[in-house]
């Protein structure tokens, strides 16, 4: 990609702009090959003049989170990557009355940095969160959820910067939340949210969040770069049994392996490729098919191009 173009777009922003960056310290999987350009923008107008920019230059650009849920590809990202951990890093308590507090947060906060907070305040309504790593961003984009709660069901406003560089607002009834997923027009970026707290104590909501966390160490193998559950679950079942039942479970290629505590994950077990997980991916989905009938839905998302 040519740099000179990127020269003007560089003398306009506060924000940090690097070139030609390795894509692994940026995902949990420790895979992905290299982005043309990473900025983190310093303020919403700057986002929106990187995204203006993109369209006059016709040169594409998409929004990570802290990569909990990314596989990027050996071939990396052509175009520009982009980070709101500078611009939508704030948590402030937006408002409160009759036992409800709202907390407005920005798309950039880490996940546990939040969780923190409202153990903080006393607030509880996010404990289903401990222990998932990601951004606000990241966790809307993905309707993440646990313990029969999605975080859909927490928030009450989303604020939306769409492809034409506007800022909307909308409520989750007005937006298309799904299973591990949110339908939103490619290109737009999530700066905030409202979210719906309640009061509680410290003892109660630190007491959830042991419990969960003991879940997750007894069932999860934390030990190892991952990205969580690879597939969905399909519709009353599980898809972790499906590959455990179909003999995969510690099936490796290369230096991936489906996790030998919980077959719905791939561990990277030291300088594994994106290939190399996309092609056990393809193992694990041809299998099951071949012995159930059912075919495993991906839940990672899959970006970039091949190497
Ligand atoms: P990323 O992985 O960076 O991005 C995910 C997607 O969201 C990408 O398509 C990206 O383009 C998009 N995106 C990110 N930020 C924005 C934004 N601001 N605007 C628009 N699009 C954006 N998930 C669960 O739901 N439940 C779990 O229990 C769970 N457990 C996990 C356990 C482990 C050990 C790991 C590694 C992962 C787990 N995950 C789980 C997956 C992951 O942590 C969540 O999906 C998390 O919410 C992803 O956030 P992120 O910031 O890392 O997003």
């Amino acid at each position: 990609m040519e740099h000179e173009i990127f020269k003007e777009l560089e003398t306009t922003l506060k924000g940090k702009m690097l070139y030609h960056v390795s894509l692994k310290r940026y995902t949990s999987l420790r895979v992905g090959g290299i982005a043309d350009i990473m900025i983190y923008p310093a303020t919403i107008k700057e986002l929106q003049t990187i995204i203006t920019f993109s369209h006059r230059h016709s040169v594409s650009y998409c929004i990570i989170g802290r990569g909990s849920n990314l596989l990027i590809k050996d071939g990396g990202i052509r175009g520009i990557v982009i980070k709101l951990s500078r611009c939508c890093s704030t948590i402030k308590i937006a408002e409160t009355g009759r036992g409800q507090v709202k907390l407005t947060a920005g798309a950039g906060v880490s996940l546990r940095r939040l969780l923190l907070f409202a153990v903080k305040q006393n607030l509880s309504g996010l404990e289903f969160l401990s222990g998932i790593p990601g951004s606000l961003g990241g966790a809307l984009a993905m309707n993440a959820g646990a313990h029969g709660t999605e975080i859909k069901d927490v928030t009450d406003i989303i604020t939306l910067l769409t492809p034409q560089a506007e800022v909307i607002e909308q409520t989750p009834a007005n937006l298309h939340f799904d299973y591990r997923h949110l339908a939103l027009p490619r290109g737009t970026a999530i700066l905030k949210a409202v979210l719906k707290m309640k009061r509680s104590t410290k003892n109660i909501l630190l007491s959830r969040i042991k419990k969960i966390n003991e879940w997750r160490r007894r069932v999860q193998p934390l030990n190892y770069p991952s990205a969580g559950s690879v597939f969905k679950n399909p519709s009353g079942q599980s898809a972790g049994q499906l590959v455990e039942q179909v003999g995969l479970k510690g099936y490796s290629v290369g230096n991936a392996q489906v996790s030998e505590k919980h077959a719905n994950f791939i561990v990277n077990r030291g300088g594994a490729t994106a290939q190399d997980i996309l092609a056990l991916m393809d193992i694990m989905q041809n299998k099951v098919y071949q012995v159930t009938g059912i075919r495993l839905q991906p839940e990672i998302c899959i970006a970039g191009e091949n190497g």
